[in-house]
């Protein structure tokens, strides 16, 4: 059984062809028209990924992805979601609360627990982030217990695992057990960290690309940003290079 390539007009075994599809040309003919078309359109492509990272649009929507994988993490979620009704609970902006079930006391008794641990210059006025003041600490970690286990819950919510406590005795409490809020505090400094990285990464390529091929960024630069942004969610360059672009391109 053979096949007769429309591109070289060779017949060649089935073999020679992709199997279950319906290209029309050989191995060899698509592998070389893959081949050039990559090199060529390689350069673009990077050019308009570190255009794309510069727009509001694209860090818009990776603050939106990173976002979306923090809710889609339920330790997180619930550690978050516990933290903020805890605190809101203690403000009296909110009156009840999910983590009223695991807390083993009434909001009064709960207050009443934590002021009886009150040291000298701390109050229901200085409760927050900052130098001066207390926050609301575990002393078993939430984030050291499996919080999709409710007998875990009950445990680490429980008031008597509450205590009040300043900010700079925090450092002192050591790395593993960190209060909630220095911990989000941690969290954030580690995520600007990252960024800052990529960032740092991100101008490096771009530069590399500015120097080898300048035209092709100011070709870029004149694009919608909208249409950079929606290409490049659309394709990922490393695993599939330009067979993406080029399906998306004829769908235009
Ligand atoms: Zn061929």
């Amino acid at each position: 059984m053979s096949k007769k390539c429309t591109k070289c007009k060779e017949s060649k075994p089935k073999a020679s062809f992709h199997k279950g599809k319906t290209n029309p040309w050989c191995r060899e003919c698509s592998k070389a028209y893959s081949k050039l078309h990559y090199d060529e359109n390689k350069l673009a492509i990077l050019a308009r990924q570190a255009e794309l990272k510069k727009t509001s649009k694209y860090k818009e929507a990776r603050r939106k992805r990173s976002k979306e994988a923090y809710r889609a993490s339920p330790q997180k979620r619930v550690r978050q979601s516990a933290h903020t009704a805890l605190t809101d609970l203690l403000s009296g902006k909110r009156k009840s609360s999910w983590v009223l079930k695991h807390l083993g006391c009434t909001v009064t008794e709960w207050k009443r627990h934590l002021e009886s641990q009150f040291k000298p210059g701390m109050n229901w006025d200085n409760r927050g982030v900052g130098k001066e003041k207390w926050c609301l600490d575990h002393v078993v970690p939430l984030s050291s217990a499996d919080l999709q286990n409710k007998d875990e819950l009950d445990r680490v919510l429980n008031y008597k695992n509450t205590q009040p406590l300043f900010q700079q005795e925090n450092s002192s409490k050591g790395a593993r057990i960190l209060p909630e809020e220095e911990a989000r505090s941690f969290e954030y400094k580690t995520n600007l960290a990252v960024e800052k990285a990529t960032f740092e990464a991100e101008v490096k390529a771009e530069n590399d690309i500015r120097n080898v091929m300048p035209d092709v960024i100011i070709a870029l630069a004149d694009k919608e940003e909208l249409f950079i942004v929606e290409y490049l969610e659309k394709i990922d360059f490393k695993n599939n290079g330009f067979q993406q672009a080029e399906k998306k391109k004829g769908k235009k």
